[in-house]
């Protein structure tokens, strides 16, 4: 039995009649761009995040990009980014030809620390955007009262916290603007390519709704310098199907997480920690350890599917050789690029399945 790192087509399978009607209607519709279907998701979809308004755009980096563009973000100006992170963050910054700055994570959580952003903070500095990286909610109450301070947006990149919690409040607007991935591999994910935005200010997400349909709002007349980055309405379609057991998937990683963080003792790995007043999406159960490498391997030979996220940090990147990034020194995000491998989660993976991960991670020896 060979166990994956994840399996999405029994999604499919499980939800194939609902699913295969949906998009079988919205063929039937004639309405292939926009309308009512991505109407329909972008309402559901602030609803549970308890966000006022929802944008669907075409992807997860579409979000940040736009996100960006709607605040006005443009060339030299410099935006607080983990080191950490997806690529898709940083690039996101790139594309309206601002400045990435990499503030380190914190080694407990691998989100942004918070106590080192102020120090980077300059008369350029516009937005600090933190990452919910592997679904664990960033320590939201320090960065939005350092960004008050000193007069800047906040930015949250959630393409892996859907349905997460921090405070007793879903993510979707602690921040100013909330950029969501639907890649196939989410917690909640589409067939394909699909993103949004949540937010509760109307007037940007009137921008990003501008923005994503190539700068109009009345057909042929253009207001401003948009791109074309619309949710499709197949995929929309799908995701609301799908959005009726974001709960029930996401409350069986948490199950899952439980019972991993309980049960594996092995001395060579580094289990996640929770902290109190979140509630993780567990999009990643990610651990850490110096023998990555022939653990990985060991794995692999037991039939036990990971996956690294990630093995090179954004400023090591070839992308971004040329900048004055590459010459810098993050000793965190570097360490933690060579140590953090991501092992089976997400909410097909069975009992036994489960228990044999566990007991091949018990029984490896260095
Ligand atoms: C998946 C992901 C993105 C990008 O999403 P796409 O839809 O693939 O463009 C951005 N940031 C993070 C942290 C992600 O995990």
């Amino acid at each position: 039995m060979k166990i994956p790192f994840l399996d999405l087509k029994s999604t499919y399978l499980e939800l194939k009649t609902e699913i295969d009607d949906a998009i079988s209607s919205v063929l039937l519709s004639g309405q292939y761009i926009l309308g009512n279907e991505v109407e329909k998701f972008e309402s559901n979809w602030a609803i549970f995040c308890e966000a006022e308004y929802a944008v669907g755009v075409a992807n997860g980096l579409d979000a940040l990009y736009l996100s960006l563009l709607a605040l006005g973000v443009k060339e030299g100006d410099e935006i607080l980014v983990p080191s950490n992170t997806y690529i898709a963050t940083w690039l996101a910054i790139s594309k309206c030809g601002a400045i990435p700055i990499p503030i380190e994570p914190n080694e407990i959580t691998h989100n942004i620390d918070p106590s080192l952003i102020e120090k980077s903070i300059t008369s350029k500095t516009k937005v600090i955007m933190p990452v919910h990286l592997y679904g664990h909610p960033a320590d939201l109450k320090s960065i939005l009262e350092i960004a008050r301070k000193y007069n800047l947006f906040v930015v949250e990149d959630a393409a892996q916290a859907h349905g997460a919690f921090y405070n007793d409040k879903r993510i979707g607007a602690h921040g100013d603007l909330v950029a969501w991935s639907f890649y196939p591999g989410k917690n909640l994910g589409a067939f394909g390519d699909a993103g949004a935005v949540t937010t509760n200010n109307i007037d940007l997400a009137e921008k990003i709704k501008t923005l994503r349909n190539y700068g109009s709002r009345i057909k042929y007349e253009n207001e401003m310098i948009g791109i074309n980055s619309r949710l499709d309405p197949v995929q929309a379609a799908i995701l609301t199907i799908k959005l009726n057991h974001l709960e029930n998937w996401n409350n069986k990683r948490t199950a899952i997480a439980n019972k991993y963080i309980e049960n594996l003792n092995n001395e060579y790995i580094l289990k996640p920690q929770v902290q109190g007043n979140v509630k993780h999406a567990w999009h990643l159960f990610v651990i850490r350890t110096e023998f990555r490498e022939i653990f990985q391997k060991f794995l692999i030979k037991n039939n036990v599917g990971t996956l690294i996220h990630y093995p090179i940090p954004p400023h090591k990147q070839k992308a971004y050789q040329s900048t004055d990034n590459s010459k810098m020194h993050l000793y965190i995000a570097e360490r933690l690029a060579k140590e953090v491998i991501s092992i089976p989660m997400g909410p097909h993976l069975s009992y036994s399945q489960q228990e044999m991960v566990i007991d091949v991670i018990n029984s490896f020896k260095p």
